[in-house]
């Protein structure tokens, strides 16, 4: 089973778009090693997720953690794995050892050059020089680090000088996302210059991939593999069911927006995963209604309820700027693409369906 664990929900940074709310919970051991013991008690690979708030105040918390899960793993014979999202600030070489040893995966959340426009430290300083160090050391540890972008509107303009910056560090795997919920305020000239900035990074993302070096940009490489291998939105969308945050409290919930809210929740570490509740969740109708008859209706995020919920207070309602921004990206996504193709046939069947 994997579990996603809200270790804190406190945090060292003050980021423009933050959804979270700050507060000095922390998780109790108790509950840490309950949530250790029920990732291993369901079917499938145990899967563990350390998550915040910022993870790494609690680094003695992910110590445990995977200290319970060796011994577990004896018991049992079933190997853990680890991920953890991390704002990077608080990387240790001790850690990185630690981490390198467990194979952790690490999604960093940096945005480049455009760091400092949104990423502050709760006391109002940048964070832009201390990350790009950290991030040189986690690279240096772990090479295929994501690094992890959210762009709001403010970073807009830096948005493809930031994706390159990023590459020239030797980050080869990156996520990208516009920056959503309420404190955010996007207009129609933002969302142009987020076109503009994709479009530049789309020519440097077909430059790298014709010249055979490696690049993975999701919000290209996604769309492209969504397209080629027919995935509908509701295998995308897996509400309660693959990956369940834990709160600092214990109880289990379908996804992180919903954290807090009872009609979401799944049960707690103590007692296991309420499985009627569990299928009631996975039966619901994934698409929302307005996008039923809609072309792109596969190839958008529209079902995903976390998001909606973020934006609209509604998991079955997209949001004006999402319908806008994801046309806007399956466009770009399909000139990319048919310009590949058309230019290296071979090389983009090897890279997209396998
Ligand atoms: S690092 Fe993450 S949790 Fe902390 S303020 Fe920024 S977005 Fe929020
Ligand atoms: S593009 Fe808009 S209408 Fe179409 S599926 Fe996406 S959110 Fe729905």
């Amino acid at each position: 089973m994997n579990l996603t664990l809200h270790l804190t929900d406190g945090c060292n940074m003050n980021c423009a778009y933050c959804t979270r709310e700050k507060q000095p919970l922390h998780m109790s051991e108790e509950v840490l090693e309950a949530a250790c013991r029920l990732a291993f008690s369901g079917v499938g690979k145990p899967g563990l997720c350390f998550f915040g708030g910022e993870p790494l105040l609690r680094e003695d918390m992910i110590y445990k953690a995977m200290d319970i899960c060796a011994a577990l793993a004896k018991e049992t014979g079933q190997e853990p794995s680890y991920k953890m999202t991390t704002n990077g600030t608080l990387l240790t070489e001790a850690f990185l050892e630690r981490a390198r040893a467990e194979k952790m995966g690490i999604g960093l959340s940096f945005e480049g050059l455009a760091q400092d426009t949104c990423r502050q430290f709760a006391d109002g300083r940048g964070s832009f020089a201390i990350v790009e160090e950290k991030a040189k050391l986690l690279l240096r540890y772990l090479p295929g680090t994501h690094a992890m972008m959210t762009i709001a509107p403010q970073a807009a303009p830096q948005y493809a000088a930031s994706v390159k910056y990023l590459y020239g560090l030797g980050f080869r795997r990156m996520t990208a996302t516009i920056a959503y919920g309420n404190k955010v305020h996007w207009t129609d000239e933002a969302l142009g210059i987020v076109e503009e900035q994709l479009r530049e990074i789309a020519a440097f993302y077909s430059e790298k991939l014709l010249a055979g070096k490696p690049f993975y940009f999701s919000p290209i490489d996604s769309k492209i593999r969504d397209l080629l291998a027919g995935y509908s939105p509701a295998d995308r969308c897996h509400l309660g069911m693959r990956q369940m945050p834990v709160n600092t409290d214990g109880r289990i919930y379908a996804c992180t927006q919903f954290i807090g809210d009872p009609d979401y929740c799944l049960g707690d570490v103590f007692h296991g995963l309420d499985r009627a509740k569990q299928i009631e969740l996975s039966k619901r109708e994934a698409i929302p209604e307005t996008c039923r008859d809609c072309a792109l209706r596969d190839r958008c995020t529209n079902s995903c309820g976390c998001l909606n919920r973020l934006e609209t207070g509604n998991e079955n309602q997209v949001s004006p700027l999402q319908c806008s921004y994801e046309r806007m990206l399956i466009g770009l996504v399909d000139e990319t693409a048919d310009a590949l193709y058309e230019k290296d046939p071979a090389l983009f069947k090897k890279r997209f369906t396998k």
